[in-house]
């Protein structure tokens, strides 16, 4: 990309975001959550399921579990069937379970505040790493991508790439990093009451001027 492309797509990046923040000025994380700890536990109970039913979930296991320590007291069976309506829930729990113990072995039962630190957990990627970083800790380490963020960044233009962690590296580029953290709530806001997976609804959009797949401009349903 030539740098006169660069500085037009930061423009309407900037664009996209202003337009956003002015339709969504309540964006935050969705997870329900208190302190680092119960945002990290709620971010690894989020993969392959939706926030809404995370919170249903948390709502009783945060008032049976409170510390690291706690989810190693109870048996594997134990901590299974209290998360097991969120999914794959026997990864989850080894997950959690080795996470929580590596809190405790090495982090004096803490969350840690770095991204390498954060890797290190088992069960921790990238997108979950930056969601504990952004959202409870204030560090702009990266750009969350899920399943919303990489949508609509295909469909705004941002990003050719299929890999998350490729996406993000786009998306580090052209979104300011003061934005680092809400960008990833506005996408996916705006994924779930506009930009839709299956019908997004352009005419509706606040973005549509700014959009190249607006099917106004395409005549055809933008793909997922
Ligand atoms: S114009 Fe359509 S495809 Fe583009 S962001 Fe809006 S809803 Fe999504």
């Amino acid at each position: 990309m030539g740098e006169k492309e660069k500085t037009d797509l930061k423009d309407r990046v900037k664009k996209i975001i202003r337009l956003l923040k002015r339709a969504y000025p309540n964006a935050q994380c969705s997870l329900n959550h208190s302190n680092p700890f119960e945002l990290l536990i709620a971010t690894i109970l989020s993969a392959q399921c939706t926030d809404q039913r995370v919170n249903i979930v948390t709502a009783d296991l945060f008032r049976k579990y409170r510390k690291p320590e706690d989810y190693l007291k109870v048996s594997e069976k134990e901590l299974q069937k209290d998360i097991r309506t969120t999914g794959f829930f026997r990864n989850k729990t080894k997950s959690i379970r080795g996470t929580a113990k590596a809190l405790i072995g090495d982090y004096g039962g803490e969350v840690p505040d770095s991204m390498a630190e954060l890797l290190e957990l088992p069960g921790v990627a990238r997108k979950t790493a930056n969601v504990v970083l952004g959202n409870a800790f204030g560090i702009k380490a990266g750009v969350v991508v899920d399943t919303h963020v990489a949508r609509l960044s295909h469909r705004l233009g941002l990003t050719q790439e299929k890999h998350p962690e490729k996406i993000e590296r786009d998306l580090i580029e052209i979104v300011p990093r003061k934005d680092w953290v809400i960008f990833p709530h506005l996408m996916i806001y705006h994924g779930r009451k506009v930009c839709k997976a299956r019908s997004p609804l352009c005419e509706e959009c606040v973005i549509e001027k700014v959009c190249p797949s607006s099917y106004l401009k395409t005549g055809e349903m933008p793909g997922s």
